[in-house]
Formats: C-alpha cells, sequence, structure tokens
C-alpha cells in the first residue's frame, strides 16, 4: 500500500493507526453488524461514542466544567455568523482582530448583526505578521473580542493569546486546535471545524462557557442557537455521527501519543526542521516575520513562479503532495498538522535540498 505525505491544508491527512482502526471496525462496529454510519444516533452505542469523543476531549485540552462541548455542522464558517447572533446581545459591539483571510470572512459576517470594530490589523504587511493586541486597545463595554488563532492561509500564529480582561475571547482555532497545549480558561468561545486537526470534513467543534449560552434573540432559528445543541447534548437533531466517530478515535490517538505536551514538542521539532532549511535555503525564503510563524502552516516561495512550479511538480513524483501555496500567497504551503509524521518533514526537507542542487 503506498500513501504519500499529504501537505493539504484541509481536508488533510488523519493518523493511519485512526484510518486502519476505521477500516477494522468498518462493516461490523462492535458486533453490532453494523457499521458506525448506519447506527442510530440515539442508540446506546452510538451515546457511547459521544460521550468518550467529549470525555477524552475534556481531558486532553484540561477543559473546565464550566464549558459546553458541541458537536456541530456547518464549518468554522456558519460559525462566522453563530457567534455573533448568540453573543452580540449586550452592547451589540464587539472587537475583532483582523490578521488575514479568514479572520476578513468573520469580520465581514458579523457587521451583519451589529456594531463591530476592527482594533488592529496587520494587512499593511500584507498579513505575514501577527499585530499587537493589548487590553488598552479593547472596548471594555464590547460583548467579545474575537481572533484567529491560526492563520491557515498566511501561516502566522499569536506567540501570546491576548489578554481581554472581562471581554470575552473568542477564537477560530480551526487550524491549530490540539497542536499545543492552552489554557481553555483564557477564553469564552473557541471553535474549529474538524478537517484539520481533527476529523473529517462535517463536524464543527464549539466550545463555549456557559454564562455565554442562553441570550440569542427569540427568532434565533433553533439549530442556530448554542442553547439547543447545549441542552440536548448536541442531539438535538441529527449529528455528524461518523465525523464524531472518527474525532474519537483521533483523540485516543493523541492520548496514546502522551497528549498535547508531546503533540506541541513533536510540532516544534517539525516546524524547527522546516524553517530551518528554509533558513538556510538561498532559493526559497519564509515570508513570515519570525516571532508570527505558524507550527502548522509554513508557507515559502522563491523569487520565481516558475521555479515554484517546477517544485512543487516534482516534489509530487516524490510523494509529497498538496504543496501549492494558497492563491493569495502564491509559492508553496506546507501544511504540517498533527498526522503529518517527522518522516514526512524531513522528506520534504531533503527534497528541498536535492532541488537546490539541482537548480543552481
Ligand atoms: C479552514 C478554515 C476556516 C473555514 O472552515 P470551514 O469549516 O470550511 O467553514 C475558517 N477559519 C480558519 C482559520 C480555517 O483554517
Amino acid at each position: 500500500m503506498k500513501r504519500v505525505f499529504n501537505f493539504s491544508a484541509g481536508p488533510s491527512m488523519l493518523p493511519l493507526e485512526v484510518l486502519e482502526k476505521a477500516q477494522e471496525e468498518l462493516v461490523n462496529y462492535r458486533n453490532s453488524g453494523m457499521s458506525v454510519m448506519e447506527l442510530s444516533h440515539r442508540s446506546g452505542l452510538f451515546m457511547d461514542i459521544i460521550t468518550e469523543a467529549e470525555q477524552l476531549l475534556r481531558e486532553l485540552m484540561g477543559i473546565p466544567k464550566e464549558y459546553k462541548v458541541l458537536f456541530l455542522q456547518g464549518g468554522a464558517s456558519q460559525q462566522f455568523a453563530m457567534i455573533p447572533m448568540n453573543l452580540l446581545t449586550k452592547s451589540g459591539k464587539a472587537d475583532y482582530v483582523n490578521t488575514g483571510s479568514w479572520s476578513q470572512k468573520a469580520i465581514k459576517e458579523a457587521k451583519k448583526f451589529g456594531d463591530i470594530r476592527v482594533i488592529a490589523s496587520s494587512e499593511e504587511a500584507n498579513f505575514t505578521s501577527i499585530p499587537d493586541v493589548d487590553r488598552t486597545m479593547i472596548d471594555r463595554q464590547a460583548d467579545y473580542v474575537h481572533i484567529t488563532t491560526n492563520n491557515t492561509i498566511e501561516g502566522t500564529t499569536y506567540a501570546k493569546i491576548p489578554d481581554t480582561g472581562d471581554v470575552p475571547l473568542v477564537a477560530d482555532m480551526s487550524s491549530n486546535i490540539l497542536s499545543e497545549e492552552i489554557d481553555v480558561s483564557k477564553f469564552g468561545l473557541i471553535y474549529a471545524g474538524a478537517q484539520k486537526n481533527i476529523a473529517p470534513a462535517g463536524l464543527t467543534l464549539v466550545i463555549i462557557r456557559e454564562d455565554l449560552i442562553g441570550h440569542a434573540p427569540e427568532n434565533c432559528p433553533a439549530m442556530l442557537n448554542y442553547k439547543t445543541h447545549s441542552e440536548s447534548g448536541s442531539l438535538y437533531n441529527t449529528p455528524p455521527t461518523y465525523g464524531v466517530y472518527m474525532a474519537k478515535l483521533v483523540f485516543e490517538w493523541l492520548k496514546e501519543r502522551g497528549g498535547l505536551r508531546e503533540m506541541e514538542k513533536i510540532n516544534r521539532e517539525k516546524a524547527n526542521l522546516l524553517y530551518d532549511a528554509l533558513e538556510e535555503s538561498n532559493l526559497f525564503q519564509s515570508p513570515v516575520r519570525k516571532d508570527s510563524r505558524s507550527l502548522m502552516n509554513i508557507p515559502f516561495l522563491s523569487n520565481s513562479a516558475d521555479v515554484d512550479a517546477a517544485f512543487i511538480k516534482e516534489a509530487q513524483a516524490r510523494g509529497l503532495e498538496t504543496l501549492k501555496g494558497h492563491r493569495s500567497v502564491g509559492g508553496m504551503r506546507a501544511s504540517i498538522y498533527n498526522a503529518m509524521p517527522v518522516e514526512g518533514v524531513q522528506e520534504l526537507v531533503t527534497f528541498i535540498k536535492d532541488f537546490e542542487n539541482k537548480h543552481r
């Protein structure tokens, strides 16, 4: 069996051990004579899956008991609307930090619901860094502050999570959730589409502090109200059952590997391998300011679009897939989420050196 190293930004690699476990259980899950895909979402077997998934996530991330974990659909993009619909309910004002394409989409959507202010932006620097955010910039009346902790397209991340005082901090963690240890208690709400670091596409994870639930206006659609999902244990309607099952397998895999502290160590090791290689390279470089570099998404480019195209083509022939950069940045982008083994990054680094020697 030939598997490639897939550097896609999402949907992205899943751990081979997880795929194999899913394969093993595919047609007859625990002697039920059914696949998980065919199980009723009200069945005992599925209830065990969703309960275990939540428990494992709570353990991995150290989620305090005053937070709810919701398994939803609609992607991170639906959260761009759900967040203002549910949280913009006191002053009707919120502060956003603009760090790239996904932040901009979140801002655009939120503006449909209230008074949205951009308190910091790195747009003038082409989003190649994270702007400074401190407490004095935040409106103390704001219902929340929104950040994108990892900018998937631009390859940036916060060196330090901003302190927002008493104003709830809302974070889009789609591309770096579970990649390192975080202090959940610093956040009012964390959300992530699953297809980068959790599970297949179709599942969206929301971790929300209880006091932020239940303030949506009367006319808020049931499916877009956190209260609906919180009160029903994410079983108001049919949840993405197979996605929840796959997430559970990924959480087990993370736990077996030593949890998030261990993952962070491995992720730092992988990212350093690649950043060091780019530092040494005469052909390629990272466009991102050093203090803002992501551990998960690493864009790099030469100063020639032809060289970049040749690199992507030759890399593919060596089993290094989906290295093409996002059209807004160009060049290459290596997404190296939890499931990317160290060997994949080592292969990429070796290939960068080989390519350079050949094209000198
Ligand atoms: C991928 C991504 C999104 C969009 O996620 P969907 O699940 O496709 O809606 C939003 N924010 C960030 C940071 C992302 O990486």
